[in-house]
């Protein structure tokens, strides 16, 4: 049996009546100071009100008596017993559990993002470079090959001119790394991408016509070469793409299937050639050259003028953000003189 306390009114006058009520099985029995107000009622001929916050509650008799009560908790109980208004305890347990609610789902978002922030750049670069040479290898070319049918055309830099860069290359990887790739240096014209370099997985740099003419002198060239250098050892092509491509092409690699990559590095030409890298990813590039040049007792003027250069010489490509490039561009420009700075 279930005994609620509360307040009887008898439906016909206002008059306010202390009363208990029982419930037995499906039966209510109201009982007042002087004896039964009703007798024995099944609760399917009754209506609970619904819960509402913490309010106190109604049930409603049939011929319109009523009883009132802040006992809630045994009105769950006889709803319980009845199986009545399921779908609104449900909705008033989450009422009054909002906190939890809010803190749960607080809890999930803050997971997927540190998820997604921290542990996905993680993965890809474990993967990037746990990729077999022969896909690194693939991808390229395919880039290469779309690049030279979109935006490239052959180079009509003079072979001296060719030869004294390539050389310059050479001595740097001498210096820096030789083991891991195959580098290789080409010369491309491009009217569409202007003044620009970028560099393939597999260790191959492409440098334009149009940044060779606008740079003033060889440290200019070095500081380029270094950055796109850069770019390749620490495979940042390879993880922009898994990075991008999301959480289930991370799960896929680390099961061994990397069929995934090869369609996902579809997105490769417009990483390498439109400057898609995360600002984390330059950031690392420029370090790793300044710190060659300040290593030598170099400045690192060089690289700020061809970096301020550049970005004044970007082709004008409709819907393209030019003010946010130029943005990027005088935060490099200032990280790399506060890198000299603090290595001096
Ligand atoms: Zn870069």
């Amino acid at each position: 049996m279930i005994e609620v306390r509360g307040t009887y009114f008898d439906g016909i006058s206002s008059e306010a009546h202390e009363a208990t009520l029982h419930c037995v099985g499906e039966l209510l029995t109201i009982r007042g100071a002087f004896g039964p107000l009703i007798h024995a009622v099944p609760l399917s001929r009754c209506d609970l009100d619904p819960p509402v916050g913490k309010t106190s509650r109604s049930i409603r008799f049939p011929g319109g008596a009523v009883f009132e009560t802040a006992d809630c908790d045994s009105l769950i109980l006889i709803e319980r017993s009845a199986g009545k208004n399921r779908m609104m305890r449900i909705v008033h347990s989450l009422e009054l559990r909002w906190k939890t609610v809010a803190v749960s789902l607080a809890g999930i978002v803050l997971f997927v993002w540190l998820f997604h922030t921290y542990a996905i750049p993680i993965l890809a670069k474990k993967i990037a470079f746990a990729l077999p040479p022969q896909v690194t290898e693939e991808v390229s070319s395919q880039t290469m090959r779309a690049l030279d049918y979109h935006l490239l055309k052959p180079s009509e830099l003079t072979a001296e001119k060719t030869a004294g860069i390539r050389k310059d290359f050479s001595a740097l990887l001498d210096d820096v790394d030789r083991a891991h790739f195959i580098y290789r240096l080409e010369f491309r014209r491009s009217p569409v991408m202007g003044p620009n370099a970028f560099a393939l997985p597999s260790g191959t740099v492409v440098m334009t016509d149009e940044l060779v003419n606008l740079s003033e002198n060889e440290a200019e060239i070095r500081g380029i070469l270094l950055h796109e250098i850069a770019h390749v050892k620490e495979r940042h092509a390879l993880r922009s793409v898994v990075q991008n491509a999301g959480i289930f092409l991370v799960i896929a690699a680390l099961a061994g299937d990397l069929s995934g990559i090869s369609s996902a590095a579809a997105s490769l030409p417009t990483i390498v050639a439109h400057a898609g890298y995360s600002r984390t990813f330059e950031r690392e590039a420029d370090r790793f050259a300044a710190l060659y040049f300040i290593r030598r007792g170099w400045s690192v003027k060089p690289m700020q003028d061809i970096l301020g250069r550049m970005a004044k010489n970007v082709p004008r490509i409709p819907g393209e953000a030019v003010l946010s490039t130029h943005l990027a561009t005088e935060e490099r420009i200032r990280e790399l003189g506060a890198l000299a700075e603090t290595n001096r």
